[in-house]
């Protein structure tokens, strides 16, 4: 299949081309304010196949719905509770995805399989355009095959989606880098599913009580089961293995060192994610054979920049020659848990305390 490459910037043509393509069933990735979506017609049960088929997603791994008024939500969810209404007047249009029951109207191929579905009111331009040239509900996972880092440039989604799908739009980078707050707003205490741009205290100050899916901070597990299907999978994986270092700042760097000292031996080159306040610690490494791959993901003072430059590092790492990627415990300040929770999860959970 030919992919149709189209730029943001070409205005009311490229909404009118992606919603055609979208009404026809066909497949469009597009820029949200979080990550680039792979979307599709969500009431149409063809359209949500085909998304699990481009990006090779296991098919009981739920569709996010993408909406551009509420209205739009009104056929398609059977019970609005006080909370998730008051969660959608504070949040919405934004980077949180609520989960409701779901009417008959919602075909199981979205839902993958569940009686609920989620559904997400992105702010991004771009992406309200297309829904609304579109004129139906547009279920839009993260455009990255099943089990990479999700797509934050265009090119990420280029690497992955070209002659899958019918249509690229390129809005350049994203503002947020990581995917939407998940939060299960069917049952009368909110649970958070997957934790983001959102975080808890926020949510927590407009509803009370909010609880957390053990999924997100452990590893699914005999006793672990999350509620979210799309957690027991593996996710946003470099190709080399990623291991995490945690600790203080001196202790993980001599570790991360070492590491890098006993590869070096082997004659192989490791890859080193570390802040812009510890690069110093690695840097007289530079001269040596095998010199380490360093990438500095951002300032420990500002989460939000961690938060965005993770899945596009994860990638780069891909294009360079590294047998392992060691990376200090990133997961810092206001989105820490989006943060921890994506960097375990790229790294199967594997962490080294020191
Ligand atoms: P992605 O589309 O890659 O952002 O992943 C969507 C996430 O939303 C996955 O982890 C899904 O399991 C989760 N999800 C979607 N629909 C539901 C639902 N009805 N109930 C629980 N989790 C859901
Ligand atoms: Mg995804």
């Amino acid at each position: 299949m030919d992919t149709l490459l189209m730029k943001e910037e070409q205005g009311d043509i490229v909404y009118e081309k992606a919603g055609s393509i979208l009404r026809k069933g066909g497949l469009v990735a597009f820029p949200t304010e979080t990550v680039y979506g792979l979307g599709g017609n969500a009431l149409d049960h063809t359209a949500a196949e085909k998304i699990y088929a481009a990006k090779g997603r296991p098919s009981d791994n739920p569709l996010i719905v993408h909406i551009c008024n509420e209205e739009m939500m009104e056929p398609l969810v059977s019970v609005i509770h006080p909370k998730a209404r008051k969660l959608m007047d504070v949040f919405w249009p934004g980077p949180l995805t609520l989960i409701f029951p779901k009417t008959d109207k919602v075909p199981y191929e979205t839902t993958g399989g569940l009686d609920t579905v989620a559904i997400r009111f992105p702010s991004h331009e771009c992406a309200r355009k297309i829904i609304a040239s579109a004129n139906v509900p547009i279920a839009a996972p993260s455009a990255n095959v099943s089990g990479r880092p999700s797509p934050t440039i265009a090119q990420h989604v280029i690497e992955d989606m070209n002659g899958r799908i019918d249509m690229i739009v390129d809005g350049g980078n994203v503002g947020i880098g990581v995917e939407s707050t998940i939060v299960d707003v069917s049952g009368e205490t909110p649970m958070i599913l997957r934790p983001g741009f959102v975080t808890k205290q926020m949510i927590e100050q407009i509803v009370g009580e909010v609880l957390v899916d053990a999924a997100v901070t452990k590893k699914v597990s005999e006793t672990v089961h999350p509620k979210a299907p799309g957690m027991k999978y593996r996710h946003y994986a470099p190709k080399a293995p990623l291991t995490i270092v945690s600790g203080k700042e001196k202790a993980v760097a001599n570790k991360i060192l070492d590491m890098v000292k006993e590869k070096q031996e082997e004659k192989q080159k490791v890859g080193i994610i570390c802040t812009t306040e510890t690069k110093l610690f690695y840097l007289k490494e530079q001269k040596q054979a095998y010199a380490p791959i360093i990438k500095v993901i951002g300032s420990k003072q500002d989460s939000k920049a961690i938060a965005h430059n993770l899945y596009s590092i994860l990638r780069e790492f891909d294009n360079e020659n590294v047998s392992m990627i060691l990376s200090e415990d990133v997961s810092i300040g206001l989105l820490k848990e989006a943060i921890e929770n994506r960097l375990m999860k790229a790294a199967g959970h594997n962490i080294i305390h020191v």
